[in-house]
């Protein structure tokens, strides 16, 4: 048995043993009394007893030996902005943060709800809310009124962190319009909103609400705001993710159990070193931001690269000079990106000293072949497909080089984690598949490894319902994902069950996006699917019914009610859930119980075989589509 393979199974085989050595990587206010408390199924105690804090192991514990040490690096090239944070610079703004926040009455365990472009205040602003034991919710900058609406009802936030706008391609993008709209749409009034003024945009201020945090800031500067040690099970954040249904779904991490899982996966997969600086260009919308931008890296010593803007500007080179120039050690992104820069000239990416890169890692969505030869042959370094979801926080699979070195295999992210018990499930007989080569559900066996969700905020009921019971017969973690594996233990991903689907490594809701759409009052019916597309991995594409057809009479017509409803997607729920097409059908093809034929949809748009067709109510609904998609 190879090195990981013992490690692996030890993860699985002795939890107690295996993840109380782990526990050792972070610093504990209070030990724990036991490693892992699964009795009560599918809910996982980790670390139960224990008392610890999520910003103490990623900033005060580092004092003692690297204070003057670069933290946090921010740069906007979108604001010509660079700014070094030390570690004690950023244990200081954190104090700040968090004494402001006390002064608006925030508590261990209310919620603040995040909605901020990627400034460094975003970092103090997470940083901040673990520090006094609250909740913090960040919301992706891209999301639009409705979508942060649904966030403030379910996250009922004591105070909203938000600043008057973010930059894109040159762009402002204005915040604060959206915020005042989607508080005015949501149940729940946030009793504060603190408001980071960039200079970028003008903003509304509602007297008696909005507070400015450079004002608030001054008052604060030398507050100490002592680290409060929570229980190893109190929830540090909550994050949403798209699901089936077109109502968001808030994932509760804990604190003890991620702190420690990210600190392990620091040393096991990502191998970066305190002193050293980690390049991850995803957004802290997302979970790699939270987990691999902000607490990953500084719980590990590491100095972190905030970066806003774009890979290509003002030149395909920008990332790769950061790489130079602060010396990056482990970097990490999505394959959309990588599929950006290969359109630009490669010479961008051998122009600076890389010398300090020991790998590129990369996840959140398929990595084709064509794309990882290419950025392996450019970049001359280890391209590392890794594999997990929001739910998990950290990766399900991964080849840890940190354990022992192994090989990469294209168009695979690798092997099962240690932590993860991961089985292949037959669809049908929902008999686990022990065979290589066949395809199943990518299933895990419970508890799950620390880190991963709790539950779901507020819904315990959904939690169980959701991940735990699609598998008949057995309470076991759906991915929702399609798998198959090789006789090497090389994972395959075919792609999800569900209807979700993926846009340049973004998680959208065909749902959410369905709903949206009906919402336009000449909108009878719509269904949205994901379709292939060769730069964003997939695309949405909508297929809507409406009440008066004659109102796209024409093509010009239709193109004019297309950029409407395309409108309505973007105040909704933001410019990233905007479906590519809209495309206008008399009927949409259904079963004869009624069911939306996404599946066929989506495989005429790609130009595959629809499968079988029997239950079809009217096959002359695929028909249009095909010629429409043909024509
Ligand atoms: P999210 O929760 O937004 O990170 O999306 C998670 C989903 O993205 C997974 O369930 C997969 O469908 C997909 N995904 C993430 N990483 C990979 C990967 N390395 N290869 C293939 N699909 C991936």
């Amino acid at each position: 048995m190879s090195n990981y393979a013992e490690f692996h199974r030890r993860s699985i085989e002795d939890r107690e043993g295996f993840w109380g050595e782990q526990a050792r990587l972070i610093d504990w206010h209070q030990p724990y009394d036991q490693v892992c408390d699964y009795s009560n199924p599918p809910f996982a105690k980790w670390f139960a007893g224990g008392l610890t804090n999520l910003c103490h192991n990623a900033v005060d514990r580092h004092l003692k030996d690297r204070a003057d040490q670069n933290a946090l690096i921010f740069v906007s090239t979108e604001t010509d902005t660079e700014k070094t944070y030390s570690f004690r610079e950023l244990h200081a703004e954190v104090q700040r943060m968090a004494a402001i926040l006390k002064s608006l009455g925030v508590a261990k365990g209310d919620r603040v709800l995040i909605y901020m472009p990627m400034i460094a205040e975003a970092c103090f602003a997470m940083l901040a809310c673990v520090r006094i034991g609250a909740i913090h919710s960040v919301v992706f900058g891209g999301f639009a009124s409705h979508s942060l609406a649904s966030r403030i009802d379910d996250a009922t936030p004591k105070v909203v962190i938000s600043a008057d706008a973010g930059m894109r391609g040159g762009k402002v993008v204005p915040y604060k319009h959206l915020l005042d709209d989607a508080i005015g749409l949501a149940a729940h009034q946030p009793a504060a909103v603190l408001m980071v003024d960039r200079g970028l945009s003008a903003w509304p201020r509602t007297e008696g609400r909005d507070v400015d945090y450079a004002t608030l800031r001054t008052r604060e500067l030398d507050t100490v705001v002592p680290c409060e040690w929570v229980e190893s099970t109190h929830p540090s954040y909550i994050l949403y993710t798209s699901g089936t249904t077109g109502k968001p779904k808030g994932v509760q991490r804990d604190t003890a159990g991620y702190t420690v899982a990210l600190a392990a996966s620091m040393k096991h997969i990502y191998m970066g070193k305190p002193g050293e600086t980690y390049f991850s260009t995803s957004d802290i919308g997302w979970v790699v931001g939270h987990s691999y931008i902000i607490y990953g890296p500084l719980i590990n010593g590491m100095a972190t690269i905030m970066y806003e803007g774009l890979p290509t500007r003002p030149d395909a080179g920008i990332w790769w000079s950061l790489v130079e120039k602060y010396k990056v050690s482990v970097m990490f992104s999505a394959p959309t990106a990588v599929r950006v820069l290969k359109k630009q000239d490669p010479a961008f990416l051998t122009k600076y000293d890389l010398s300090t890169l020991k790998a590129l890692f990369l996840a959140g969505e398929p990595l084709d072949e064509p794309t990882a030869k290419w950025i392996a042959e450019a970049l001359g370094r280890p391209i590392i497909d890794n594999y997990w979801q929001t739910e998990t926080g950290w990766p399900i699979m991964a080849i840890c080089n940190g354990v022992e070195p192994a090989p990469t295999k294209f168009g695979s992210p690798g092997q099962a984690v240690y932590g993860y018990d991961v089985k292949l499930i037959d669809e049908t007989t929902a008999e686990e598949i022990t065979e290589p080569n066949r395809k199943g559900v990518i299933a895990v066996d419970g508890p799950l490894p620390p880190g991963c969700l709790q539950t779901i905020w507020g819904d315990d009921e959904r939690f169980v319902k959701t991940y735990w019971s699609s598998i008949h017969g057995k309470t076991m973690y759906s991915t929702f994902d399609w798998g198959i594996r090789d006789e090497q233990g090389y994972y395959f991903i075919l792609g999800r069950t569900d209807d979700v689907i993926n846009v340049a490594g973004h998680r959208l809701g065909t749902r959410e996006i369905e709903e949206s759409i009906s919402s336009h009052p000449n909108v009878a019916e719509v269904a949205v699917v994901g379709v292939a597309d060769p730069l964003k991995g997939q695309v949405a594409v909508a297929f809507a019914v409406l009440k008066d057809p004659s109102q796209v009479a024409t093509e010009a017509d239709a193109r004019k009610h297309e950029a409407e409803i395309m409108k309505v997607v973007d105040e909704q729920l933001g410019a990233v859930a905007r479906p590519a097409r809209v495309r206008f059908v008399s009927v949409l093809p259904k079963t004869r119980s009624g069911k939306v034929l996404r599946r066929a949809i989506q495989a005429v748009c790609e130009g595959r075989e629809t499968g079988d067709l029997t239950t079809m109510e009217d096959p002359a609904a695929l028909t249009q589509i095909k010629d429409l998609i043909t024509g």
